[in-house]
């Protein structure tokens, strides 16, 4: 008897049936511009063997002025028809079902040549749209059922139509975006024209036994964003128009309101797709921040919907579905819903990853094959770096003997996942443990290694981490000044006013936890009450009338560099605004361009600019010291100074812009070449 019989049960559609309730979401990898069409194949493919029930393609461009960027992927030539259709081979070869999601991207395309029912400039685009006349709207559509009649060719098993998240189709729907007074918008009938209208003739054009999945933005979460009674209707009429299945979209690409990130709790918006089950007789899709089968499994127990979505997830670990299936839960890679390898790649133009998985869009080129010739491995230093190169080269039947001097694997990731909002955390160091003792390394924790306690061994790998940086303030030697690690490992004593040195990824974390007693992401209601999240039912859009209510800060916290830009401009691209924005609601301070004087009992004195001019006293009772990092190498040194080779990796390489992502890559990349 499985432990997720809701998850695991098939979906009959009638003319089809998909093998469990679980879709791999959309995700855009950049993979396909690329033109090596075995990698997509095999990206698809390693999903399509790990169980999935149904995947849905990153979204293609069903012409030019709709692709999310120029050149965006396509299906627009015989030869983009046969490339998919390797791609669609592979995954049914592998048991597996695929579906093309068409994307119009509307006024959010980052191209000149956008469209849009009006000319309304998108924030998060740099270019004003087009408004398309009545010619345009229709050539639109008939450019997106084309496109869908080609992924029938190219032998996908249906189609998601992108209509949600902002995008082309929504961007008819609400006022905020469509100020059209023709057959297209004025009121909300024909602001929802064109979505029913392209339901109606791809069903038309693809027959019966297509699939088609319409996703459908349940709460937009803007300004003037669209009623429940107008989501509702929406939903009706796209059934009756021909749709299969209903997928949730939450939110627009331009809310201000984390949607995905790890700071959201899990399944955060389930409660606004289950509105809309028992009002449509089409099976309906939840996703957002779903990320193991419990979840799953609980979504669907409450009734919220008849399948989940998990998109991140599925870069995380391919086998997802196959581990739940089989009892291997505990296995199963977690999402942390960083965003870090792959929503910041994917809109950097990188090639998609994950930071937990670096396989991920590598498959063809990364490969975890057996060791003929096993060797006596050594690593020192159980953080990210160590413990995936550990269990990599454990795997592929290296004798690995796994040393650290805490009590504890994890290293660094153990004082994140004290910050409030980063939780998840905990999950990869309790699957770093499951796969450390499945692999079968020897675990030596509590164990400080000097170099002679290396000698026997055929490779040695130093993963030793980082120190904090000294950032030499005359003062900092006295009792009010503590560093990172006091705080979030220790749980050292800070006063109620605090001064916070270095706006690095840890100085915003150290920050977050001073000014947050209990995390809101453990706590929905507080999280939504923080954030403004309404019942869309009551608000239009889902925005709380009040907007946000952030409960009181813990502490008044000042947060410094020395850099005279804007602090936190180098977070990252997709989380660092929330970050922003979550100290912002707390009433932090946040300082640029400041010189450190000295500290003394008062406080901190600092003074601005190349002249120290503006000096001034911040008051404060703590000073917390988030300088940076420099490479633990002294035992790195010592090997090297008796003459025996060893690999440094992580953060004791290169401690600088050091983030579990590299680490893990680096670790994994060299366990695969050992
Ligand atoms: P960091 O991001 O390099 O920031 C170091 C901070 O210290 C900067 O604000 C820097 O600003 C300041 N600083 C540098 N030298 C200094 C000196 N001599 N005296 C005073 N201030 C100095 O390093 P971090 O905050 O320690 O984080 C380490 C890594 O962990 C980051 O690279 C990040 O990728 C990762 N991390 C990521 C997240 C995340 O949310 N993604 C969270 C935590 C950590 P000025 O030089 O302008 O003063
Ligand atoms: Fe999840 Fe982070 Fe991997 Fe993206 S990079 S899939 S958010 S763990």
């Amino acid at each position: 008897m499985t432990s997720y019989p809701r998850l695991l049960a098939p979906l009959d559609l009638g003319f089809t049936t998909l093998k469990n309730r679980v879709l791999m979401g959309s995700m855009h990898t950049n993979l396909e511009e690329r033109g090596d069409w075995n990698r997509v194949a095999e990206f698809y493919a390693a999903r399509a063997r790990g169980g999935v029930g149904l995947i849905v393609t990153g979204g293609m461009a069903p012409n030019a002025e709709g692709g999310v960027f120029p050149g965006a992927g396509g299906l627009f030539s015989d030869k983009d028809i046969a490339d998919h259709h390797y791609v669609t081979d592979r995954v049914h070869e592998e048991g597996g079902k695929i579906v093309m999601q068409i994307l119009h991207a509307g006024r959010y395309a980052y191209s000149p040549d956008c469209v849009a029912p009006s000319p309304v400039k998108s924030p998060i685009s740099p270019f004003p749209p087009k408004e398309l006349d009545a010619v345009g709207i229709e050539k639109q559509i008939a450019d997106i059922v084309t496109s869908a009649c080609r992924a029938r060719e190219a032998g996908y098993d249906g189609v998601e139509i992108m209509g949600s998240e902002g995008y082309f189709l929504n961007q008819f729907l609400v006022t905020h975006t469509n100020k059209r007074e023709d057959e297209w918008g004025g009121s909300p009938e024909k602001r929802m024209r064109l979505p029913i209208e392209v339901v109606k003739r791809v069903r038309e054009a693809v027959g019966a036994d297509f699939i088609l999945i319409y996703r459908l933005s349940m709460i937009d979460l803007i300004p003037n964003g669209q009623t429940w009674e107008e989501v509702v209707t929406l939903a009706k009429a796209v059934e009756a128009a021909g749709a299969t299945i209903i997928n949730t979209g939450i939110g627009w690409h331009e809310a201000r309101i984390p949607t995905i990130a790890t700071s959201v709790p899990r399944r955060a918006f389930s409660w606004v797709t289950k509105k809309l089950m028992g009002e449509v007789s089409i099976p309906v899709i939840t996703s957002n921040r779903i990320n193991t089968p419990e979840v799953g499994e609980e979504v669907l127990s409450d009734g919220c919907a008849d399948m989940i979505s998990m998109a991140r997830p599925f870069l995380a670990d391919p086998d997802f579905v196959n581990k739940a299936a089989e009892g291997r839960g505990a296995e199963i890679a977690p999402c942390i819903a960083c965003n870090q390898a792959c929503l910041d790649h994917t809109f950097a133009g990188k090639l998609t990853t994950c930071l937990v998985n670096p396989l991920a869009c590598h498959e063809t080129e990364i490969e975890i094959t057996q060791t003929n010739a096993p060797k006596n491995v050594a690593i020192v230093g159980a953080g990210p770096a160590g413990v995936m190169t550990a269990i990599t080269a454990a795997e592929r039947g290296h004798q690995v003997t796994l040393y650290d001097r805490a009590g504890q694997v994890g290293g660094q990731l153990n004082m994140a996942k004290q910050v409030p909002g980063k939780e998840e955390f905990h999950g990869l160091v309790a699957w770093f443990e499951t796969m450390l003792s499945k692999a079968g390394v020897d675990l030596r924790l509590n164990t400080n290694v000097v170099a002679q306690d290396l000698d026997g061994a055929d490779e040695v790998i130093i993963a030793t981490g980082v120190t904090p940086r000294d950032p030499q303030i005359p003062g900092q030697d006295g009792p009010n000044v503590v560093n990172y690690i006091d705080v979030l490992r220790d749980r050292a004593v800070v006063g109620k006013r605090v001064a916070v040195v270095g706006a690095g990824g840890i100085g915003f974390d150290v920050s977050e936890f001073l000014v947050t007693e209990d995390s809101p992401a453990e706590d929905l209601e507080a999280w939504k009450a923080e954030w403004g999240v309404g019942d869309p039912s009551e608000t239009r859009g889902g925005l709380h009338p009040e907007g946000s209510q952030p409960d009181a800060p813990e502490r008044e916290v000042t947060l410094l560099q020395r850099k005279a830009e804007k602090p936190g401009r180098r977070l990252g691209k997709t989380t660092g605004w929330i970050h922003r924005a979550t100290l912002k609601m707390k009433g932090v301070k946040m300082v640029g361009g400041v010189n450190y004087e000295r500290i003394d009992a008062d406080g901190l004195h600092v003074s601005e600019g190349e002249a120290r001019e503006n000096p001034r006293l911040i008051a404060v009772d703590t000073i917390v010291l988030c300088a940076g990092q420099l490479p633990e190498r002294s035992l790195a040194d010592a090997l090297e100074a008796k003459g025996q080779s060893c690999h440094v990796i992580g953060g004791a390489d290169v401690a600088s812009e050091l983030d579990a992502k590299r680490a893990i890559n680096q670790g994994v990349r060299l366990a695969v070449g050992l």
